[in-house]
């Protein structure tokens, strides 16, 4: 264990020096209180979870203090935003405090959400607001809990200063941590800036500091690349698993690790619909469900288009194809393993597309009914219209269920509990209120989601019918 004020810092990434980052200071919360911490996101800095009741703890994610050895900077970046490339991003209103190095010797970025302004906020105020921070939180948690890759949320803080969106708000902090939070918008800043020695430098620094195995590769660029894209492809099948909607996959909220980022109007799916777009300023869907393995792969093309300098045109082309087959190989074992299916069989694929489109036709839950058939619980047929037909499907279903070992793992592979988003309505609500119990209890139930808690029927139902169609916008 290590006490929270003699967290050791190496600040790699501040020392690439002003070409790709800028010395900023957090500006304080008034009046800040403590809304949530994660218990196990604070072990990842070998933290007693017992520190998140101390002020200091407090005072530091809330921007009052500061450790000596911490050096808070602003990254800079670009990307593709919604299919256009903006050439000047940037953290707008977060921090990279610094890199703790645990006892086990992992390098975590500390990044200060909603941290005040920057050199690149542009128009914006550089604060961030409860509803944004405690869904992200929530978030990053839940993905992590279900075993999709995620950046990590250890606290949310919220303090009395005034904040103006669609009305008014309090300021309040996230502290996310990630193994870096280099992203695709990184190399397209140098890239499309020309700056290409420093694009090397960048390239160099990934190499070393996240994919160090890479270096002994005869092409270690080449290797890195095909690396992101296996991650990448590996966190999309996660999501489509899942049913999780990103909502905002520019090129910059997508990670050099591989891992969720960045959380804006994203949605767990409740009623299966293959084309549902949970931003609701994506006009045209370009972000929708069913999209995002394209887009994924889209995005990893931009990523590539950055590394031309390096890697031959054709090499990152034939890089590029293996993406769906990637995608595809990771998606099918984790739907075979959610359905108790054991080894892969040459009807797999059509067969769980059929299930999909049982569930599009009769709006079914997606989660819940595949928690159901996991169960063999046969309540699973109300949630289909076509009965006839999900009986049909059903008896295939079990012809594939062969292996009760396989049938028990499948509990273990589909959650009792899924953040909802009606369900972080209610929390936010609360919270925004003063009361954090709500935002406490969501956030206990979904770090063990595959285990069923006493008194808890309510939140692993279905949404009741106001819950069904919330919107959710950008203006975080
Ligand atoms: P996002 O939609 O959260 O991925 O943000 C896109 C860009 O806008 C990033 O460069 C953010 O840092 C910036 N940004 C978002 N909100 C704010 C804000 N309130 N103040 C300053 N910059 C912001
Ligand atoms: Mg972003
Ligand atoms: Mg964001």
């Amino acid at each position: 264990m290590r006490q929270l004020a003699d967290l050791q810092f190496d600040n790699r990434f501040a020392r690439l020096g002003d070409t790709f980052s800028t010395r900023v200071s957090p500006e304080p919360l008034s009046n800040p209180r403590l809304v949530v911490s994660s218990t196990s996101a604070m072990a990842l800095l070998d933290l007693n979870p017992d520190e998140a009741h101390s002020a200091l703890f407090t005072e530091l994610f809330s921007g009052h203090k500061i450790w000596s050895s911490a050096e808070p900077r602003a990254m800079v970046y670009s990307g593709h935003q919604f299919g256009g490339y903006n050439p000047k991003l940037g953290d707008g209103r977060g921090l990279l405090l610094g890199e703790v190095v645990n006892q086990a010797g992992e390098h975590w970025d500390l990044h200060l959400k909603g941290a005040g302004s920057t050199p690149y906020s542009r128009m914006g105020d550089g604060r961030a607001v409860p509803r944004s921070s405690i869904r992200e939180f929530l978030a990053s948690e839940a993905l992590h809990a279900l075993g999709i890759p995620s950046s990590r949320a250890l606290c949310v803080t919220l303090g009395d200063n005034p904040v103006y969106r669609e009305r008014e708000e309090r300021a309040a902090m996230l502290l996310r941590l990630a193994p870096s939070h280099i992203r695709f918008g990184h190399f397209e800043y140098f890239y499309y800036t020309r700056q290409h020695e420093a694009l090397r430098e960048l390239l160099d620094f990934t190499l070393t500091s996240c994919y160090p195995h890479c270096l002994s590769e005869p092409q270690p660029e080449l290797a890195l690349y095909r690396e992101v894209l296996q991650r990448t492809a590996e966190m999309i099948a996660g999501w489509q698993a899942y049913g999780f909607c990103h909502g905002v996959m520019n090129t910059d909220n997508m990670s050099i690790m591989g891992i969720t980022f960045d959380f804006g109007p994203y949605a767990f799916m409740d009623a299966f619909n293959i084309h549902h777009v949970c931003n609701h300023s994506d006009h045209e869907g370009r972000y929708a469900f069913h999209r995002q393995p394209a887009i994924a792969q889209w995005n990893l093309a931009c990523l590539a288009q950055s590394l031309t300098p390096f890697i031959e045109v054709d090499v990152l082309k034939a890089e590029i194809a293996a993406f769906m087959p990637t995608f595809e190989q990771h998606y099918l074992r984790l739907m075979r393993r959610r359905l108790g299916w054991e080894g892969s069989e040459e009807g797999d694929k059509a067969l769980i597309e059929q299930l999909l489109q049982l569930m599009q036709d009769s709006g079914s839950d997606f989660n819940l009914s595949l928690r159901l058939l996991a169960e063999g619980n046969a309540e699973v047929r109300d949630h289909f219209v076509d009965r006839d037909a999900f009986d049909r499907w059903q008896r295939q279903h079990q012809q594939r269920q062969d292996s009760p070992e396989v049938q028990q793992d499948a509990l273990l592979a589909n959650p009792v509990y899924v953040l909802r988003n009606y369900l972080a309505q209610n929390a936010i609500a609360a919270a925004e209120q003063g009361d954090f119990s709500e935002v406490r209890k969501l956030h206990n139930l979904l770090a063990t989601p595959f285990t069923a808690q006493p008194d808890c029927a309510d939140y692993a139902a279905a949404p009741p019918d106001w819950g069904r169609h919330l919107e959710i916008s950008c203006s975080s």
